[in-house]
């Protein structure tokens, strides 16, 4: 399927080095134990996690004699890694407002655009507002993304106030009975501290117009990107207050042990995974699933 192969470089690199250090020997010893730890952080699985990781092997060395325990033992770990974080909340009130945030190029408009074609494959309404006001590339992005997924959006004139542009669209989801609404911001990061005052601005202002709202803030981060997007997401927890997290171009990195060291390292649900760039590469995650496929 999808997820398989989209994680294939990670599984293939991942489940190797598991192996290899089994190569000529059914024990745990220092050196295969040391071969794992690397395989770990290769994964950018992440030094905590893996720290974390190998005192559990090593606690429960006398069950694990060869690759397929080992591999089941971290399954099983990393299972309770994902079990550990609260779970997405229900979609209750109408309309449910998300706010999608991260920093350019981490593949925020696309997820956006294919979030927007899932809830409409679901049957709910959808209303999209362009509040990265500064992009004018951005706003012609996501106005076709908009008019592929079939849904509707709110887009001023260049340089408007963000804030105006998230209000506007939360009062237009309430008249017009919108199920969901979205709302795009700005990620240069450059300019961080503003960045960040801009965010919450969007957020008071949605907050505003709908008490309650957003539902959700939610964070895309690029998975090739490894500990920098750890960095981002605790930037951006700190800042606004994150509520889940999507994590994209999983399909295009051999690190796809990311998505365990930052769920482990943030507490936050993953919302989302990008394996690919086409529509349905965008897939709820599903953490076994996901450690099915990893290795
Ligand atoms: P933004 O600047 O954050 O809005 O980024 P864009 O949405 O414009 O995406 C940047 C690039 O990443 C585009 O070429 C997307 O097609 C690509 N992209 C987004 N998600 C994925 C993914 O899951 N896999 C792959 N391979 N590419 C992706």
């Amino acid at each position: 399927d999808r997820l398989k192969t989209g994680l294939g470089k990670t599984r293939k690199s991942l489940a190797g080095r598991l192996e290899q250090a089994f190569a000529d020997k059914n024990v745990l010893d220092r050196q295969n134990m040391e071969e794992i730890e690397e395989a770990l952080i290769t994964a950018d699985v992440g030094m905590d996690t893996t720290m974390k990781l190998i005192g559990r092997i090593e606690a429960n060395a006398a069950q694990i004699s060869g690759p397929e325990q080992l591999r089941t033992f971290l399954k099983q770990e990393m299972r309770k890694v994902f079990e550990n974080v609260a779970q997405p909340a229900p979609v209750a009130e109408t309309p449910h407002v998300v706010m999608v945030v991260g920093v350019n190029g981490v593949g925020k408009t696309t997820t956006i655009g294919k979030l927007a074609f899932q809830y409409r494959c679901q049957g709910a309404g959808v209303l999209i507002g362009a509040a990265d006001t500064f992009r004018a590339a951005a706003v012609e992005q996501l106005t076709i993304w908009a008019q592929r997924a079939d849904a509707a959006i709110v887009a001023h004139r260049e340089n408007t106030d963000p804030a105006a542009v998230a209000f506007d669209t939360v009062e237009a989801g309430i008249s017009r009975s919108i199920d969901r609404v979205i709302i795009d911001t700005a990620g240069r990061l450059h300019t961080k501290v503003n960045l960040m005052e801009q965010l919450k601005k969007i957020k008071r202002s949605i907050g505003k117009k709908l008490p309650g709202a957003p539902h959700e803030v939610l964070l895309v981060l690029d998975a090739t990107t490894g500990q920098n997007a750890l960095a981002q997401a605790k930037m951006f927890h700190e800042g606004i207050g994150v509520t889940g997290l999507i994590l994209t171009k999983l399909d295009g990195t051999a690190r796809g042990g990311i998505v365990v060291g930052i769920c482990d390292a943030m507490k936050l649900p993953i919302h989302y995974i990008g394996v690919g760039e086409a529509m349905e590469d965008l897939q709820p995650f599903d953490h076994e699933a996901f450690i099915d496929a990893l290795f």
